[in-house]
């Protein structure tokens, strides 16, 4: 007997921290109905959360929690000093070169529009031209449209080609000296496609354009490595990374992000106020109006702490072997249509449509074998006009998911093409 193969990480070992992965779902005792056990599929819109990063926050509250004020009493001091900690994980987990470069935001749709708001509408004026893609969630998307509203800017777009890649050779026709911004995903949400983030950067380099990736979907998947990317710009949230929700960061480079003017106005991002008038902070609270999240921001900090000693190349790998797994498994469907690209240029997420069944009824009757997936647009409505289908089901994988939960899901989507599909 051949050994079993050896794999990147130990999913069983990790999944043992994560105690909400370990129920049955739609259980009724009083009926004898012990429910069906949870297979968690639905990483790409949020993920679970490891003991360790839970705790990361109790402690917080049960111990250090008070606003950030450095010097006003003792707790202040360590609030401040577990935030500022925070910050200094997120530059080493970007290989940033400076904690000032990171900002604290909501997310990354909150980032993108600090962004649009501040740099848009300091530096950008009618004529100017910005590129965003055919791939994009909504996140970057939206505040692009708002922007070129605003400042009469235009927008052009990168097409997705028939292979489910980025029609990157056709970028140069789309860059000129008008071009101000390239802004683009570095992992679609929908397709799961990889886009080659530093050789975009490079091109718009070339007609001195500048660039920001919403890595969203790549960050929490993939190692990160900001200055080899070459970019201006990095968008992404907690939430999607096992951190809390109400936490996401926008990185930018300092001399860029300190020639920006700030977002929102309030305590914090000032130096000094007049009745009449104001002078921004520095870095990076110029951009970080308000009390942050503190618990949110040490608790992001914790799941850095937990996804560094799993270990990037290992989540990427294991993802790889999850996603061939799925192609596997509903590419020998007949009915079952994947979308996207080949497994060599695919993240961890497989959109599918099944002939003839509607994608919520498909995620309807996985949801009843306790398969959680997502049915819809995925906030990516032009993609979806692009393939031209009105949604999809979505199956999105994270370290703590297993190829048993994928067989699963194959089966599940058998039985929905036997409940919903045409009868011939
Ligand atoms: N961009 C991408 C690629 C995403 O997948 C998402 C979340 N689905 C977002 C942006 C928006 O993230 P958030 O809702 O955390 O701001």
């Amino acid at each position: 007997m051949s050994a079993p193969p050896t794999l990147p990480l130990d999913p069983v070992l990790l999944r043992a921290d994560f105690p909400i992965l370990h129920q049955r779902v739609y259980a009724n005792p009083r009926r004898g109905n012990e429910g069906v056990r949870l297979a968690y599929l639905d990483n790409g819109a949020t993920t679970q959360h490891p003991r360790q990063v839970v705790q990361s926050m109790v402690d917080c509250y049960e111990r250090t929690y008070s606003n950030v004020h450095r010097g006003a009493h003792y707790l202040s001091a360590q609030s401040t000093d577990a935030v500022n900690a925070a910050r200094e994980k997120v530059q080493r987990f970007l290989n940033a070169p400076r904690a000032e470069e990171v900002i604290f935001t909501r997310g990354t749709t909150e980032s993108i529009n600090l962004v649009a708001r501040s740099w848009g509408d300091a530096f950008c004026q009618a004529g100017d031209e910005i590129v965003v893609t055919e791939i994009e969630h909504h996140a970057n998307l939206v505040p692009w449209q708002q922007l070129a509203e605003r400042k009469g800017v235009k927008l052009r777009h990168l097409r997705l080609g028939d292979d489910g890649q980025l029609d990157v050779p056709s970028l140069p026709s789309l860059l000129n000296e008008r071009t101000r911004l390239v802004a683009f995903t570095a992992v679609s949400n929908v397709l799961g496609t990889i886009t080659p983030v530093a050789e975009i950067v490079a091109q718009a380099k070339r007609v001195g354009a500048l660039t920001l990736v919403d890595a969203a979907q790549s960050v929490p998947h993939m190692r990160t490595d900001v200055q080899s990317w070459g970019c201006d710009f990095v968008a992404f949230s907690g939430h999607k990374m096992i951190g809390p929700t109400g936490v996401g960061v926008l990185w930018g480079r300092y001399d860029l992000l300190d020639s920006m003017p700030p977002f929102l106005g309030g305590g914090g991002m000032i130096d000094r106020v007049w009745l009449d008038r104001f002078t921004p902070g520095e870095l990076p609270h110029r951009f970080e109006a308000g009390t942050p999240a503190i618990a949110e921001i040490i608790g992001l900090g914790a799941a850095i702490d937990y996804l560094n000693h799993v270990g990037l190349d290992a989540i990427h790998a294991y993802e790889q072997i999850l996603t061939a797994k799925a192609h596997e498994v509903l590419g020998a469907l007949p009915g079952v249509t994947i979308w996207g690209p080949s497994l060599e240029h695919k993240a961890g997420i497989v959109s599918f449509s099944v002939a003839d069944v509607h994608p919520s009824d498909v995620a309807n009757v996985l949801d009843l074998a306790g398969i959680a997936v997502r049915a819809g647009h995925h906030c990516a409505m032009p993609l979806h006009d692009r393939l031209g289908i009105p949604a999809s089901t979505r199956a999105s994988f994270y370290f703590y998911n297993t190829t048993e939960e994928i067989e699963r899901l194959g089966e599940a989507v058998v039985r929905a093409q036997e409940m919903f599909g045409r009868k011939s």
